[in-house]
């Protein structure tokens, strides 16, 4: 097996999981199987109970695991499947390394951290297989206490394995302008430290690394001029772009001594070339439309990440230019805020806070017909806005923001009901869904069935889900028992475009393969357009 490790050098938030991902999606167009693997230096065994505002979202894979949002980064440029061998945290290592102890599997021994802890790390590493390469990016930065055991184990695989070290470093700009090495050589200064001697240094800088900078990260880094690449300011799907015109992949080919023959090379120019019109796609500066992200941690863009990459994917599709904005739905002038908007999206979410607020939106949105696509809690603040103001049951919301309600619409799914604790009991990951023919739903996804990806506890409750009905709303999508309503439409003829799942759209969406819900709303926000 080969590996290309990617690590982080200064500070943190420097576009480590795009430049891993994007390497990935260059060797991926040589046509090599590649899989990816995080890293992360946490004590949590997963992200899924980290608050948004330290992490941003958590994303959701197939099997239910719940992990960061590199790993979305990774599935939309390598559009593939990851599961949960494809994150690691201190804290699931560090489990297994305890479990094995109490289990008696070290019985006599000291249990240490070299070499228990790099041993489970490397087991870790090796289980992934039926790959060409694995592309490793350490989370956080070289010299963080809690990554050294990571780099440990790496290092040691290193000795035997192919590995290709590529460091992603900061090199800022001083008042005059002028571009600094001085952190990227301490940086450097701590990996050659742990024994890890880089093939590659990215620089990323507001531009282009001059080439005296250049030649400067060479000499410290002790890599060679060409292998010294620049990661400047720019769109996050142009990178791979940007890093093969670099002749980033002929490098870490060459270093991982696989051929490039010609029909590698035919597979590359073909893969970046469709790639390549995708990303003009975002450029398109004509009139675009506004859609707007009604939230709670609207100043936290990260907390919305695969929602707005899902909206870029419909952009790069449709060549259609879109602009995003987040609103918070705590706003008092909340509806004024709402009126400049094309489409409106209630993305998910938890607890009471804002819950009111994305039911306002939802009535704006309802009463002035504009498009609407709710996800998840936008589906649950759906149906307690209908209930409200179109059934007549004023008191109707959901047990999670309202325990004692007595129209609790949106409750505890019946097999969560018995669950107390909040790590880990949710209904994650991939289910099926069934669409009834004839509805919007179906004229979008054109499919009787999808896969898609879901992350709760509540869901809408069966006993008023006659009534409203009998009010006009259509449940076109339900799991295949017919027990859980998972896609909510209002009819055509009342309204342009309201439509809200259960699940999260924005998971599986890719560039090279938009999901339909979003290139349905971005399309309805054109026409309305049109139509003014
Ligand atoms: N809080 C709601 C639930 O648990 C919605 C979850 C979500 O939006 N991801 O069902």
């Amino acid at each position: 097996m080969k590996y290309v490790v990617v690590t982080g050098g200064v500070m943190s938030g420097l576009g480590k999981g795009i430049v891993s991902a994007s390497v990935g999606k260059i060797l991926k167009s040589y046509g090599l199987t590649v899989r990816m693997l995080k890293m992360d230096g946490y004590l949590n065994v997963d992200p899924g109970t980290l608050n948004p505002y330290e992490h941003g979202e958590v994303f959701v894979l197939n099997d239910g695991t719940e992990t960061d949002l590199d790993l979305g980064h990774y599935e939309r440029f390598l559009n593939l499947n990851l599961d949960r061998d494809s994150s690691v945290t201190n804290g699931k290592i560090y489990k297994e390394v305890i479990d094995n102890e109490r289990k008696g599997i070290y019985l006599g021994k000291t249990v240490q951290i070299i070499p228990h802890v790099t041993n489970v790390i490397i087991e870790h590493i090796k289980q992934i297989n039926e790959s060409d390469v694995v592309i490793i990016e350490v989370g956080g930065t070289v010299g963080d206490m809690e990554n050294m055991v990571f780099l440990e184990a790496l290092r040691q695989i290193s000795i035997k394995e192919k590995v290709v070290f590529v460091h992603l470093s900061y090199v800022p700009l001083s008042s005059g302008n002028e571009q600094k090495t001085k952190p990227t050589q301490h940086s450097i200064r701590n990996l050659l430290q742990l024994g890890i001697y880089p093939d590659i240094i990215i620089g990323r800088c507001g531009t282009d690394l001059q080439q005296e900078t250049k030649n400067k990260i060479s000499l410290f880094g002790g890599v060679e001029k060409s292998c010294v690449i620049s990661d400047p300011d720019a769109e996050i799907y142009e990178l791979p772009l940007l890093f093969d015109r670099q002749n980033l992949g002929n490098i870490v080919m060459n270093k991982l001594d696989f051929e490039i023959n010609q029909e590698a090379e035919k597979n590359k120019f073909k893969e970046l070339d469709l790639w390549k019109n995708l990303v003009e796609n975002l450029k398109n500066k004509s009139k675009s439309v506004s859609i707007g992200v009604v939230g709670k941690y609207a100043h936290l863009e990260d907390a919305y990440l695969s929602i707005k990459e899902a909206v870029k994917h419909s952009q790069m599709n449709l060549n259609i230019p879109v602009n995003f904005e987040i609103v918070e739905a705590e706003s008092e002038n909340l509806e004024e805020k709402l009126k400049k908007f094309d489409g409106i999206i209630v993305p998910g979410g938890f607890g009471i806070r804002g819950i009111e607020g994305k039911i306002r939106a939802v009535n704006f949105c309802r009463i002035n017909k504009i498009p609407f696509l709710g996800l998840c809690l936008g589906f649950q603040v759906a149906v307690i806005e209908f209930a409200r103001n179109v059934c007549n049951m004023d008191d109707a919301n959901s047990s999670e923001a309202a325990q004692e309600c007595p129209n609790p619409v949106i409750d505890l799914l019946f097999e969560q009901i018995k669950i107390s604790d909040l790590g880990g009991t949710m209904r994650v990951g991939a289910y099926p869904c069934v669409i009834k023919s004839d509805t919007l739903a179906h004229e979008i996804y054109n499919k009787d069935t999808i896969d898609r990806r879901y992350r709760h506890r509540y869901g809408l409750n069966l006993k008023y889900k006659e009534i409203l009905e009998r009010n006009g709303m259509l449940f076109s999508g339900t799991s295949p028992d017919g027990k859980l309503m998972e896609i909510l439409e209002l009819n055509k003829e009342v309204h342009p475009f309201f439509i809200a799942s259960q699940y999260h759209p924005e998971f599986s969406s890719r560039p090279e393969k938009p999901e339909e819900l979003f290139m349905g709303l971005v399309k309805a926000c054109a026409e309305k357009i049109k139509r003014l």
